[in-house]
């Protein structure tokens, strides 16, 4: 077999991640295969759309790509959350005039101008005069002027095309629906089946649903928080307390609140998750002019970048790769970005400006003195050694200025810390010794580009090996030439 080049594509030479939702524009084997390449380290397959057989097509080519370049790539398997959608119309769609009246209602006969179904119970009884219903992205805006147990009339404070089963948000109430519908456990249960290693929960609107997810998932997985709705915001630090991780989920976000909420929120939100030392992923729009241009516009140019100077973990590109014309290029634009912003020194200054005080345990003491060594002394890399990841997530939480080559013996742990900034993770069997550790440290960081000979590391590890917790062990080794050839295929 010819040999791999793994300095190719290890590290990328950027700390911050590439989640690309994949989808008809992207799910052949030979694009996806030109995604990675161009950067991408996880995969989003959106079960909104396609059905299970084409997912788990999908998911096998990218496994197939794990092995072909031996790199742990994340799946993020996204469900769609209970969205709310109008019925159908006569003619497919219908005309709801500027400042007219509209009705939603509990008739399933096709919809005209006046009136259309709303096929969720939940809502009548619920609404009330004043609040909002925004249809199709925000497109339309409603306004209750009355609502029963039948009927919500509204008025069109901006009317336009409606078609059928457009989505519709209510941000101005909780609706008392699971954060999952039927459909949604069916993905779930399909989707840990695939052996998916991060399940999004879409429209989360208090901790407990993410409690129900949970425990579907039975242990399997790591779990996302879709932050896109006005409750969510609300109860932030429950919401990101029970989750893995988070996204900033501007799409739907930028809906239920005004636009210009979203931003001062991301920061908001990417700093929490920060702190807890969970990654946060910035989502939606990023690179949008690229559905359908090979170049961004400067706006989204400086959005990519503000999202990578604010320290989140990953940005994510969506009908950019699923369904735009320019999948490879937006890969490679957003790449680019990272890489340039990542090489400004004043980036590292003002993604260090969120304070994140170590809590008062042995792991984040020594987190914490791998980020001043390497900002102290000469450091190629930071090797650390965990079961779990954790010890990873607190090293990450610190964002030292050098990568992080992490070891672990657990492949879903690689996976999974394919969305966690800094980190370049490989899958290796179980470390018996000290000894055996160093000499493992050392032979990695040179294969896989974190290091030439003469080049100083940081080992991180917690002895006994396999013992959850137990990060107590920090040694700063140099590498040596020759170490490589002597202990290659051992
Ligand atoms: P979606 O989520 O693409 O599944 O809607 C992201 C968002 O709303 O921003
Ligand atoms: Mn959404």
């Amino acid at each position: 077999m010819e040999k791999l080049d793994y300095t190719q594509i290890n590290p990328r030479g950027r700390k911050v991640k590439i989640l690309a939702t994949t989808g008809p524009a992207s799910r052949e084997p030979e694009m996806l295969r030109k995604l990675f390449k161009a950067g991408v380290d996880a995969f989003r397959v959106n079960m909104s759309h396609g059905d299970h057989a084409t997912h788990a097509q999908t998911i096998a080519s990218i496994r197939a790509l794990e092995k072909e370049f031996l790199r742990p790539i994340a799946i993020f398997c996204d469900l769609q959350g209970p969205k709310l959608r109008v019925g159908t119309f006569k003619d497919g769609k219908a005309v709801i005039r500027h400042s007219g009246h509209f009705t939603l209602d509990r008739n399933p006969e096709p919809g005209d101008e006046t009136r259309v179904e709303l096929p969720h119970p939940e809502l009548f009884g619920l609404l009330e005069k004043g609040q909002r219903l925004l249809i199709n992205d925000g497109k339309i805006r409603l306004r209750v002027i009355s609502a029963d147990d039948d009927k919500i009339l509204c008025s069109a404070e901006v009317g336009g095309v409606i078609s059928d089963r457009k989505g519709v948000n209510v941000p101005d109430a909780e609706i008392p629906i699971p954060a999952m519908t039927e459909k949604d456990r069916k993905d779930l249960a399909f989707a840990v089946e695939q052996g998916a290693d991060w399940i999004g929960l879409s429209f989360v609107q208090r901790p407990e649903d993410l409690a129900e997810a949970r425990r579907l998932m039975g242990g399997k997985g790591a779990l996302c928080a879709k932050i896109e709705k006005p409750m969510a915001v609300r109860r932030l630090d429950e919401i990101i307390e029970m989750s893995d991780g988070v996204m900033v989920a501007r799409g739907d976000l930028g809906v239920e609140l005004e636009p210009q909420e979203v931003p001062p929120l991301q920061k908001r939100i990417v700093n929490k998750t920060r702190l807890m030392g969970k990654p946060v992923i910035v989502a939606t729009q990023m690179l949008e002019s690229m559905i359908e241009s090979p170049a961004p516009t400067r706006a989204e140019v400086s959005d990519v970048a503000n999202a990578v100077y604010d320290g989140a973990d990953a940005v994510m590109l969506s009908a950019e790769t699923a369904a735009g014309d320019w999948p490879e290029e937006a890969v490679t634009i957003m790449d680019k970005i990272a890489v340039q912003v990542e090489q400004d020194e004043a980036y590292l200054e003002r993604v260090r400006m969120l304070d994140t005080p170590a809590d008062p345990t042995t792991a984040d003491a020594l987190s914490h003195a791998c980020m001043t060594i390497a900002d102290t002394v000469p450091i190629s890399a930071i090797t650390v050694f965990t079961g779990s990841g954790s010890t990873a997530r607190r090293v990450a939480r610190e964002r030292p200025s050098v990568p992080m080559l992490v070891l672990t013996p657990s492949m879903r742990t690689a996976r999974r810390l394919a969305l966690l900034w800094g980190t370049h993770a490989v899958a290796t069997k179980d470390i018996g010794s000290f000894e055996e550790m160093i000499a493992k440290g050392k032979r990695m960081a040179l294969r896989h580009g974190f290091g030439k000979a003469g080049s100083k590391m940081i080992a991180l590890a917690g002895v006994p090996f396999g013992t959850p917790g137990s990060t107590n062990l920090l040694h700063v080794v140099t590498l040596v030439g020759d170490e490589l050839d002597r202990h290659e295929g051992a």
